[in-house]
């Protein structure tokens, strides 16, 4: 007889890896015991030769669905206790260097089997969890993920869910959130007033009658927030444009699209269309918002309303993933299948509501009722946003599904490094060993809400994690929150601290996640970065590899308003184009006149006025900058076009250029046109004459009335072959064979599949995001790895 110690690592905890080991030992006649560390799942086994090796193998070849083995470490154990059978052994809570937090997953189809099914006990129960599926991470207090450790700890399991949970060869053996009616949380709903409509549900008719009162509201046309996973969301009718319109009113967000919630892929279909690939998305264990083209002619079934995401070519949806999601689809089909909108729980630029009270307090003159549940949620986690691209799951916003799991990485940190990311769509990340945990999406770090809750988020995952940080790294711009509080927090602890160039760090997390080591280009275009001379960049190609870097190209400086405003009220910066380029005050008046007149958008100010303190700031140079950002030319551009005077919200302008582009299908480059372009060379680094650029589509608009499709479309495959110039020049001169795109602007599709296609042509290669954001959501993993290659 032999003894084997067997270490696992890697996703092992709360997907059923232990019973799966017990039964594997049973079949395989083997004595011993499996538990969970914190850092992996350990295993003894005293048997034949024969069946260890098999044994061995099964591991590798039977794993459970959830499961993913990274490293299984053997040793030859001494054989000094002698098992008599095979056992599963308590959690032991000793501390090592990996930690497994894993993501809240969709219902699994067993789960859903007995949501559906009369006979079974928890028909209909909203609840309804096993070692496959449910929330985790969003309950967990602190590791192991043992039910002591989570919210569900305040409830006693009832005789027959403890007889599962205890039970190896059942399916709910330490699921931790196991319950049921009899034991389990129950739903209550209440009015915006606070009033109890529905007491906790403790029974099917209890349920029944929650479900049903909360499709009559949808459909009476009622706004609602209901709990789900991470938070609230906000639900009604979406095919209602007097409900939406309503919505839209009180939560006072005139412009960004809705998520949208439906049925079953059928019903998705009737809207958009949607591939195989992103079927796969749809029905993913993960179930992201998934972004897809709308169809033009909606079948006459029933329209979407207008007001959901009124100009966009996508609508964002998602398929249920919570047992309560599929009970109100379950009802409201029978009477009328519709989408639903379901969109975040909260106030225009606060992180997503998540506890029950604050929730009633936040949202009372939002929605009518309320839709709770006992059940604690630990952390807020919102819901993923992606789109499908080549095959591959593009990331627009990486969180539920995915958070907090580690992204492993052909990479060996030296040190513990936390890095707190950018100021908008902020993630942080925490990294070492060979693996970083980039947190869930924490929104924009612009107000005390969400500073709070950013500070909070970190140091929860600084203690779950047992994580010591050794250097923090942040962002290089002196006015971002993240950065001050970087700095404080490097003080406080006596730490060592980088700091760290925007783009820089969204080159490198491109190079890491694609394993890119050595020098490489970076073509990173994006809204706003603070570059090393202290202008605005955004335009860049950068040469480089871990270590450091050099500009050595970049879109030409032109003038834009310092503040943000200039962000979000873009015309301030086209008068600014348009004066600096013309001086002709006549001129000008008639752009403006023709802008306004082909506007939805207005403006409350005169020309006179916005002219008059264009002239002042540009002729006393006050808080007026110089910019490279080609997310900034895209607002020009759009502006020019007239999509709008505002940006809504982040990105609003530049995605409604995209959406007028149309490049056909790719076949034949003969036909396309492009605007004329100069490319200087000084001291060996490129410029792309910008302002001759915007001049060349501002004369086509305004003196050849080109029509704004075809200016959409010249203007992106002229962006795209200035950069496939440049991308050439440099790659001959710095004999470089790999290109990433990274930067907020490669949201965009057309122009990713333009740069994609030219560079097919082309003997360089180019490599896209697989794993984080490109844009401000995925800075923090690109700051890890720079931080660590800066201090050795
Ligand atoms: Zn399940
Ligand atoms: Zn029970
Ligand atoms: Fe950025």
């Amino acid at each position: 007889m032999k003894s084997l110690k067997i270490e696992v690592f890697g996703r092992v905890q709360s997907v059923g890896f232990r019973p799966f080991i017990y039964n594997l030992a049973k079949k395989f006649n083997l004595r011993g015991y499996v538990k969970n560390k914190t850092s992996c799942v350990e295993i003894v086994v005293q048997g034949s030769n024969n069946n260890l090796s098999k044994f061995i193998v099964a591991i590798k070849t039977q794993t459970p669905q959830l499961a993913l083995i990274e490293e299984i470490r053997y040793s030859q154990e001494k054989v000094t206790d002698i098992f008599s059978s095979f056992s599963i052994f308590e959690s032991e809570d000793t501390e090592t260097f990996f930690l497994y937090v894993p993501a809240d997953i969709k219902i699994c189809k067993d789960c859903l089997k007995e949501l559906f099914n009369l006979e079974d006990r928890r028909y209909f129960y909203p609840f309804i969890n096993c070692t496959q599926c449910g929330p985790r991470f969003t309950i967990i207090e602190k590791l192991p993920y043992d039910r002591v450790n989570t919210t569900m700890k305040e409830f006693k399991m009832c005789y027959e869910c403890k007889k599962e949970y205890d039970d190896p060869a059942n399916r709910r053996f330490h699921a931790q959130p196991n319950a049921c009616y009899e034991c389990g949380p129950g739903l209550n709903v209440f009015n915006n007033k606070g009033e109890v409509i529905f007491e906790l549900t403790k029974s099917y008719q209890d349920t029944k009658n929650v479900v049903n009162f909360i499709v009559e509201k949808i459909l009476e046309g009622k706004i609602l927030a209901i709990k789900s996973y991470g938070g609230y969301h906000i639900v009604c009718d979406a095919t209602n444009d007097d409900v939406v319109y309503e919505l839209r009113k009180r939560k006072y967000r005139e412009h960004k699209p809705f998520a949208l919630m439906a049925s079953s892929l059928e019903i998705i279909e009737k809207y958009c269309i949607v591939s195989n690939f992103e079927k796969e998305i749809l029905h993913s264990i993960e179930s992201p918002i998934i972004l897809l083209e709308k169809k033009q002619i909606t079948n006459s079934y029933y329209n979407i309303s207008k007001y959901v995401s009124k100009k966009s070519k996508y609508y964002g949806f998602m398929l249920p993933y919570t047992p309560l999601q599929y009970l109100i689809f379950e009802q409201l089909k029978k009477i009328k299948d519709i989408p639903l909108i379901m969109t975040s729980g909260n106030l225009s630029d606060e992180p997503q509501s998540y506890q029950d009270d604050e929730v009633q307090q936040k949202l009372k003159d939002v929605v009518d009722y309320f839709v709770k549940y006992n059940r604690k949620i630990n952390i807020r986690c919102d819901d993923s946003v992606v789109i499908g691209f080549d095959k591959n799951i593009y990331f627009i916003r990486r969180s539920r599904g995915w958070s907090p799991e580690p992204i492993f990485l052909n990479y060996r940190y030296r040190k513990q490094i936390l890095s707190f990311g950018a100021d908008l769509k902020n993630t942080f990340c925490l990294a070492k060993d060979n693996y970083a945990i980039l947190s869930h999406h924490i929104g924009d770090i612009i107000n005390l809400e969400t500073i709070s809750s950013y500070m909070d988020s970190i140091e929860y995952y600084l203690k779950t994690f047992s994580f010591k940080p050794e250097v923090l790294a942040y962002d290089l711009h002196p006015l971002y929150n993240t950065a001050k509080i970087a700095k404080e927090y490097a003080n406080k602890n006596d730490l060592l601290e980088v700091c760290i160039q925007h783009h820089y760090a969204h080159m490198v997390s491109c190079m890491i996640e694609n394993n890119i080591k050595d020098k490489c280009l970076g073509v990173i275009f994006d809204g706003t970065g603070y570059g090393l001379d202290g202008k605005i960049w955004g335009g860049e190609f950068l040469i480089g590899d871990f270590c450091s870097f050099q500009r050595k190209a970049y879109f030409g400086y032109f003038n834009i308003l310092s503040t943000d405003i200039g962000i979000k009220q873009p015309y301030r910066n086209l008068l600014i184009f348009l004066y600096d380029k013309y001086k002709d005050v006549k001129l000008i008046k008639k752009i403006w006149q023709k802008i306004n007149n082909n506007n939805t958008d207005k403006c409350p100010y005169s020309l006179e006025e916005l002219l008059e303190t264009t002239k002042f700031l540009l002729e006393n140079n006050i808080n007026i900058i110089k910019t490279s950002s080609v997310g900034r030319v895209y607002d020009l551009v759009a502006l020019m076009c007239f999509l709008g005077l505002y940006n809504h919200y982040e990105g609003q302008l530049p995605q409604l250029l995209e959406n007028e582009c149309n490049i056909g299908k790719l076949a034949n480059f003969d036909d396309v046109e492009f605007y004329d372009y100069k490319i200087f060379i000084t001291d060996g680094v490129y410029t792309v004459d910008t302002e001759y650029l915007l001049k060349n589509v501002f004369e086509d608009i305004f003196f050849k009335n080109q029509k704004v499709e075809v200016v959409s479309t010249k203007f992106h495959w002229t962006i795209a072959k200035i950069s496939v110039d440049i991308i050439l020049k440099l790659c001959n001169e710095y004999n470089i064979k790999k290109v990433v795109l990274s930067g907020g602007v490669f949201q965009n599709k057309v122009l990713l599949t333009l740069i994609y296609t030219l560079a097919k042509c082309s003997k360089f290669e180019v490599f896209w995001h697989r794993k984080v954001p490109c844009n401000d959501g995925g800075i923090s993993l690109g700051q890890t790895v720079i931080a660590d290659n800066k201090i050795k």
